[in-house]
């Protein structure tokens, strides 16, 4: 351990966990991050600094858009020499995405980027918001050597830390709201921190931190059901400008066979667009060719999402799009691992 003291930058954009009781009215209300320190004296007993900053206009997360994960990641890009970690405070119904994209837009990252929200507010009585909050700092603050331990985004939820761009959302109403099906957890929180070293991405040397900052939204999210009839499939298909569209396929990657559906994609493929085949399983890899279901839609070019989330593939195609990679590199560029998200 170093024995400098981190410093860590801690990022407020809204959600649930910057809300705080007000105890004369009973209401709540958004919290007062410049007080921080005052209102969570817990704090000040952890081993680094803190410093914190907050979106003007705090959001819920259902309003957060590719514009925001840019200033976020701009943020980190401007103040990333001034400190060693940094946790952004998120609500949790679109952290998952915000993680996935902030992976991509911060090319080689050195330093820690945690996200945690929480289920509840910080004022809440029965709150998780006080231990995702001081757990998440504790491990931004993490040096080995005086390099940081963690150089990936992070997500941290109720006890463990997962890769960012490996999670999703799956409860409304538990406070273990995140699951990483596919990717094991990089920390686990009980009476001493657990890192599990074997699953952190490499240290990087002498890495230069690359901001970016364009996303493409001409992207489009298609679930497989059965009875998709050919107008809906038309519908997305031909909506304008659509350059890349993620396709939620059955099991390991099957789609119907039926020709109308076949011809379609093959026709959007043949135009330029990009097919991204990507399981509907919560769990578990595309495995084209491996059912008659799925070997056509590999022999037309369909590309391959293998285990990646629906919500990292769709912040992968918007940042590959953004980036400028070309219509010819994009599906060997989309089915190799930039950053973890997939195997
Ligand atoms: N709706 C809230 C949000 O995502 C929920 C939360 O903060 O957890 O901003």
């Amino acid at each position: 351990m170093s024995s400098k003291k981190s410093r860590i930058l801690l990022i407020y954009t809204g959600g649930t966990i910057g809300m705080m009781k007000d105890y004369v009215s009973g209401a709540l209300k958004a919290f007062d991050f410049s007080q921080l320190l005052k209102n969570i004296p817990e704090l000040n007993q952890l081993d680094c600094t803190i410093a914190s900053l907050s979106f003007e206009y705090p959001i819920d997360s259902s309003n957060m858009n590719p514009d925001h994960w840019v200033a976020i990641a701009e943020i980190i890009g401007s103040n990333y020499g001034e400190y060693d970690g940094f946790v952004v405070l998120h609500g949790s119904d679109t952290m998952s995405y915000t993680a996935s994209a902030l992976s991509f837009l911060l090319e080689n990252l050195a330093k820690p980027v945690i996200l945690t929200g929480s289920q509840l507010p910080i004022g809440d009585l029965r709150t998780d918001a006080k231990e995702n909050l001081i757990t998440a700092i504790q491990i931004a603050a993490l040096q080995e050597k005086g390099k940081s331990v963690i150089q990936e985004v992070g997500l941290y939820f109720e006890y463990k830390l997962y890769r960012g761009n490996r999670t999703t959302k799956i409860n409304a109403e538990h406070f273990q709201a995140f699951a990483s099906l596919n990717y094991p957890h990089l920390i686990e929180s009980g009476v001493h921190l657990s890192i599990f070293h074997e699953y952190l991405l490499p240290k990087k040397k002498n890495a230069v931190l690359k901001v970016h900052n364009a996303m493409d939204d001409n992207v489009a999210i298609l679930k497989l059901f059965p009875g998709i009839n050919k107008n809906i499939v038309e519908a997305v298909l031909g909506a304008k400008d659509l350059k890349a569209l993620i396709l939620e396929t059955y099991g390991s990657g099957n789609a119907p066979m039926e020709d109308w559906f076949l011809e379609k994609l093959k026709f959007a493929i043949k135009n330029g667009i990009h097919i991204i085949n990507v399981t509907q399983c919560s769990g578990g890899a595309v495995l084209m060719g491996h059912y008659e279901t799925s070997s056509k839609l590999k022999k037309m070019q369909v590309i391959n999402g293998k285990d990646i989330t629906t919500e990292a593939a769709i912040a992968k195609a918007m940042y590959l799009l953004g980036s400028g990679v070309s219509n010819e590199l994009f599906k060997t560029v989309f089915e190799t691992s930039l950053r973890g998200e997939m195997l």
